[in-house]
């Protein structure tokens, strides 16, 4: 019986036997907290029936917890030198699936397809690379695939803007995208001294939980994201600076402005910043109507 692939002398002994060192450029830092660990499985809620998505299993340390806890894991790692390390290491599971593939381009809607029994929750748990954080979790919401539960590790930093109130300094484009269609709960704050090696910032678990309780949807989900980040183009700016960067600067177009604004009752002078994420959606929906 070896100990867990991740406690700190089973990691150490795996990175000395093949020789690794971890990539930075591949964003690797491996957990070595076994608490931290059980906490990540404990927040996703997973149980035998649940099927798991994990993005960048490293050695296998936060695989392995997933294996003995869920049905089936798939886990897409893009460092082929790791692949000899994780089928050694997860040789005593046999619902693990590892794919060689860089997470941005793989079809997961397929993968899920063909992997899974679709009557089966369905979640995604990482320990993200932190260099790609918002574009895998862009990748994760706005894709076609609904997750009951998104689990994931990323710098404290960005946990922080996707969990940001309206008017606070770390709300943005990507609070306002990413709360639209979920809801965002930090589960659980990790110190840098839980990795080997030890990343430069403390780091935090963010669960993303579908919203079912939308007031008003947007009509166009990829037009809704691209206003959004229009708005946020320029932050000092007011809105409506922002919204001629978007629509232009004609006097048709800035009538058009003031009157979806009078419309939707919002100032034209306020800061993007200020606005709740409902009234991003109506103002979307509301220019959506006046083009077509
Ligand atoms: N899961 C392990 C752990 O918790 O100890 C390792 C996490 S480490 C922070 C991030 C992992 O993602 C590394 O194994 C890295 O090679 C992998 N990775 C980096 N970019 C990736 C990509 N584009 N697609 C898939 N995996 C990637």
């Amino acid at each position: 019986e070896y100990p867990q692939i991740a406690s700190p002398i089973r990691t150490q002994a795996i990175l000395n036997r093949y020789h690794l060192s971890a990539k930075k450029s591949l964003g690797q830092n491996f957990l070595t907290d076994l608490g931290v660990l059980d906490n990540i499985v404990k927040a996703a809620e997973i149980t035998k029936e649940d099927n798991v998505i994990e993005i960048g299993p490293g050695i296998g340390g936060l695989t392995e917890q997933l294996a003995k806890a869920a049905n089936k894991v798939i886990a897409f790692e893009i460092d082929a030198n790791l692949l000899p390390v994780l089928d050694e290491t997860l040789a005593p599971y046999d619902n693990i699936k590892i794919i060689n593939q860089d997470i941005l381009k793989a079809n997961l809607p397929k993968i899920i397809g063909e992997e899974f029994d679709s009557s089966k929750p369905l979640k995604v748990v990482a320990n993200l690379p932190y260099y790609i954080t918002t574009p895998i979790v862009m990748d994760l919401i706005a894709g076609e695939t609904v997750f009951n539960a998104i689990v994931v590790m990323m710098q404290k930093e960005v946990a922080e803007r996707l969990n940001a109130n309206p008017s606070t300094k770390p709300y943005g484009s990507l609070s306002v995208i990413v709360q639209e269609l979920n809801h965002v709960e930090i589960s659980f704050v990790v110190p840098k001294t839980a990795f080997i090696p030890q990343p430069k910032v403390d780091s935090a678990i963010v669960k993303l939980t579908p919203r079912a309780d939308n007031p008003v949807k947007p009509f166009d989900q990829k037009a809704f994201i691209s206003f959004v980040r229009g708005c946020f183009m320029h932050q000092r700016k007011t809105l409506w600076n922002n919204l001629q960067g978007v629509f232009g600067k004609t006097p048709e177009i800035k009538a058009a402005i003031k009157e979806v604004l009078a419309a939707v009752d919002i100032d034209a002078g306020v800061r993007p910043e200020s606005l709740t994420v409902a009234q991003f959606v109506s103002m979307a929906n509301a220019f959506h109507t006046l083009k077509n």
